[in-house]
């Protein structure tokens, strides 16, 4: 991996170090989509659940599920595991794939069980290792590895950075990581990915300290859980998959998506705040 990258900023070509370069992605991000403490708000319990649920789905109807789950008293894995199929079902729908993410809770639940545990707090006990963790979480049905990491970094206060498609899209249109090799955000493997994010960030935390950050974690388990947040909100408002709107208002936030009530401010937004320096940019704005 190269520690430097070519990056133009305002038509002036400079060469910085990868943290350098996610230091000045993150504080333009930040500038113009603000900070959400609790971006992903809710107990262990909440968050091990919605994370389930939230695969291909929007978070919000994910969240929605888990608190009808918390009104039943299904936020307990022997009670969950008690629950029928349908029950589980008729409570999480909308959410997609409902019935296969019902069957999932099911077995989860019966699993986690037999090894000892009635909720998720024990499993992400601080004084566990955290690739031990990993694994317990990667051997359970339908949880791949997007989902055990934002189980460890939101609900475990672990500092791994969570890669999802929405970080390949907008990072393959920013940065050419690696030169040589320019599918590296596409086809390069998750741990890949998540190497270079972590060795970058971690060497770059000195600037960081700048930003106000949830202080009742370590500052790389902060910076990894916002970094994330505003590339989701970066993907979902400018850098859409097709037609990204690179020189146009950020796509209006979701009706009771309340991220969105903080993190667009429709009335000040006018471009992705990485236009100037995304070599994409101007060549792909939709309108
Ligand atoms: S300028 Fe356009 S392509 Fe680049 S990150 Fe922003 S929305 Fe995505």
């Amino acid at each position: 991996m190269a520690d430097g990258q070519w990056l133009r900023v305002n038509g002036i070509i400079y060469r910085m170090t990868q943290g350098d370069l996610l230091h000045k992605i993150y504080s333009r991000l930040r500038c113009h989509f603000g900070y959400t403490p609790r971006w992903w708000p809710g107990s262990p319990m909440e968050i091990f659940v919605t994370a389930v649920l939230v695969q291909q789905c929007d978070w919000s109807q994910a969240w929605d599920a888990s608190q009808r789950l918390k009104g039943e008293k299904l936020l307990r894995f022997s009670s969950l595991m008690d629950a029928t199929q349908e029950q589980v079902e008729s409570l999480i729908r909308p959410v997609a794939f409902s019935p296969t993410k019902a069957k999932r809770l099911v077995e989860i639940a019966s699993q986690l069980v037999r090894r000892g545990y009635d909720s998720v707090e024990p499993m992400l006990d601080a004084a566990r290792e955290t690739d031990a963790v990993r694994s317990e979480l990667l051997s359970l049905p339908g949880i791949g590895e997007e989902t055990a990491d934002c189980i460890l970094l939101y609900a475990g206060k672990r500092p791994v950075f969570v890669v999802d498609a929405y970080t390949r899209r907008a990072f393959s249109r920013l940065i050419a990581a690696h030169p040589g090799r320019r599918d590296f955000w596409q086809t390069g493997s998750y741990k890949l990915l998540q190497k270079f994010f972590e060795t970058s960030l971690r060497s770059a935390m000195g600037h960081f300290e700048e930003f106000e950050l949830d202080p009742a974690v370590a500052p790389m388990v902060g910076i990894c859980r916002d970094y994330h947040a505003q590339i989701v909100e970066l993907a979902k408002h400018h850098c859409l998959r097709t037609r990204p709107r690179c020189e146009a208002r950020g796509v209006s936030g979701w009706k009771g998506y309340f991220f969105c009530e903080k993190h667009c401010p429709m009335e000040t937004c006018d471009a992705c705040p990485l236009v100037e320096m995304c070599p994409s940019g101007r060549k792909t704005s939709g309108t």
